[in-house]
């Protein structure tokens, strides 16, 4: 079975933890491709060098709305010079956070729309963070959508490590987005989730660790790594009453649609 983990932090891991060694374990469990988000400039640039050391390794390149108050203008320019890199295959992790209330809204929405401008001039889809905000990414990402002269082949993008309820991402779907789906998931008050993944319609969820964070039980509360991602799709067996087979094909075929990498 060939599982794509669409969100790890390799560029965020513990520094005890010996990258050869993960990505070792990633290739043992099966796993194909790994999609590392920056969440600025910086870890932007280090999500690229692990792309350029493992050829299973692709990189998306952002700022995240917890660090928007460091958008300058020049931002936009670097991003779109990083964005021509050929393994940068997304624009993330970009979007709204009003959990943390690091940044003030106003900033988080401003430096979310100029990203989301960065994605159609780049042609490279959107991975979402979204966290107390998910009616407001939904509105912003309709906007956006209806404002678009040219539109992408295939997904605008991924609503990562998803927050909201069925109805939310059926409203996310019907935008041509996907679900990301991690460790979350395999808690037992995930009410929401679970009743996303008995419901979903096949073509809509990738897997995703989100490494170091949330690893999956039963390892909650370690270090996460996207070795545990068959944890993730064993549980979306279980709820979809699907085989686990099934499960990574078709999550797997979605990821690839989504980064159109070399498959
Ligand atoms: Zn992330």
């Amino acid at each position: 079975m060939e599982f794509v983990d669409s969100h790890c932090h390799l560029n965020l891991m513990p520094s005890e933890m010996d990258i050869d060694k993960v990505i070792e374990n990633a290739l043992n469990n099966g796993i194909i491709r790994i999609m590392v988000p920056g969440i600025n400039i910086e870890t932007s640039l280090q999500a690229i060098k692990l792309a350029e050391k493992y050829q299973m390794v692709y990189a998306a390149i952002g700022i995240h709305p917890n660090e928007a108050d460091n958008w300058k203008e020049v931002s936009f320019k670097i991003l779109e010079e990083l964005s021509q890199h050929p393994k940068v295959k997304a624009i993330g992790e970009i979007g709204l956070d009003f959990y943390r209330d690091h940044v003030p809204p106003s900033i988080q929405i401003h430096v979310f729309k100029e990203q989301m401008k960065l994605s159609e001039i780049s042609g490279l889809p959107i991975i979402v963070h979204s966290r107390n905000a998910i009616a407001e990414v939904i509105k912003y990402i309709i906007e956006w959508k209806h404002s678009k002269i040219i539109d992408v082949n295939g997904p605008s993008g991924v609503i990562h490590s998803f927050e909201g309820n069925l109805i939310n991402a059926k409203q996310i779907i019907s935008q041509n987005f996907l679900i990301g789906i991690g460790g979350p998931v395999t808690y037992k008050n995930s009410i929401d989730k679970h009743e996303i993944c008995r419901d979903f319609p096949a073509n809509s969820i990738v897997l995703e660790t989100d490494s170091p964070f949330l690893a999956p039980h039963p390892h909650r509360g370690k270090t996460n790594e996207p070795a545990n991602i068959k944890f993730i799709a064993e549980k979306i067996a279980i709820l979809s009453e699907k085989p686990l087979k099934w499960i990574a094909q078709e999550t797997t075929k979605n990821a690839n649609k989504l980064f159109a990498w070399e498959q």
